[in-house]
């Protein structure tokens, strides 16, 4: 811990890397894992082509999921405030998520990149329209747009999707500047999101990684390896880099 303390302190462009575990204890399961939502769905509704071909199968339980359940009820831990509060004090630059959650937003964080997409727009197939969640009757299933009545279908990706041009490019550009990341919650198996660390890697910085668990990344390249849940570990960075860059100021 003394050595990443150091190291934030010193750095000159410390990003954070999200994943699905930050947002574990505000009662948002993870992907994958025993209590995943992964294990507990039938992995087709992850799938574009399941979504557009049974529509009204896949609508009930995205909305379950996605936009009723989990989501809509959390709120964000000690782990997305302090990250806000970090970047607020100047000492985190930028916070790139695979969470659609919206839970970085909500904690007070401004500069998030989104990498694969949210869960507060929905956006139609035919004519592109967004749409906040709450403009949208979800109960009736199957959502269509008020302007040309096709197919509504959530604003974050599916399986094999690509990643939206504009978030990828950014998410990597930032990387690319990083002289720290910070990898919180996420097992790095996931498709184009999981190589940014390994393009920070590449271009210099320096890997903390925070994690109950090891991962791909801390066999690899992980510099620090700091084991436990993000708001223990998260909480206690902040709690030493704030008071110390305010006695700067
Ligand atoms: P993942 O499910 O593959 O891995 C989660 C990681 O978080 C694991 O390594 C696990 O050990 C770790 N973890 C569990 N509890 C933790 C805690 N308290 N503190 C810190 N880490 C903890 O998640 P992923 O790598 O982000 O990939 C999942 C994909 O599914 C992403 O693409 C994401 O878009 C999507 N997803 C998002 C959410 C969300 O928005 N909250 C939730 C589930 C899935």
């Amino acid at each position: 811990m003394d050595t990443t303390l150091e190291l934030i302190k010193n750095s000159k462009y410390c990003i954070a890397y999200t994943g699905a575990g930050i947002s574990v204890e505000s009662g948002v399961p993870p992907f994958r894992g025993k209590e995943g939502l992964g294990r507990k769905y039938d992995s087709n509704l992850f799938e574009l082509s399941y979504f557009t071909k049974y529509p009204e199968r896949s609508w009930p339980i995205i909305r379950e999921i996605f936009l009723n359940h989990y989501f809509n009820n959390a709120q964000p831990n000690t782990a997305h405030l302090a990250l806000a509060r970090m970047e607020k004090a100047g000492i985190l630059k930028t916070v790139i998520t695979q969470n659609i959650d919206n839970l970085h937003q909500v904690a007070g964080s401004k500069n998030v990149y989104e990498f694969h997409g949210h869960s507060h727009t929905l956006i139609c197939l035919e004519c592109a329209t967004r749409f906040n969640i709450d403009e949208v009757d979800l109960n009736v299933v199957v959502p269509c747009c008020k302007e040309c009545n096709g197919l509504l279908r959530p604003n974050f990706i599916f399986f094999g999707e690509e990643i939206p041009e504009q978030a990828a490019s950014q998410s990597f550009s930032e990387a690319i500047r990083s002289d720290v990341i910070l990898i919180i919650g996420t097992s790095g198996e996931g498709e184009l999101g999981s190589n940014i660390p390994y393009e920070a890697k590449r271009n210099g910085s320096v890997i903390i990684e925070v994690n109950p668990i090891e991962t791909t990344y801390t066999k690899t390249i992980t510099d620090i390896f700091l084991q436990g849940k993000a708001t223990e570990i998260v909480s206690k960075i902040e709690k030493y880099l704030i008071p110390f860059k305010q006695n700067l100021i």
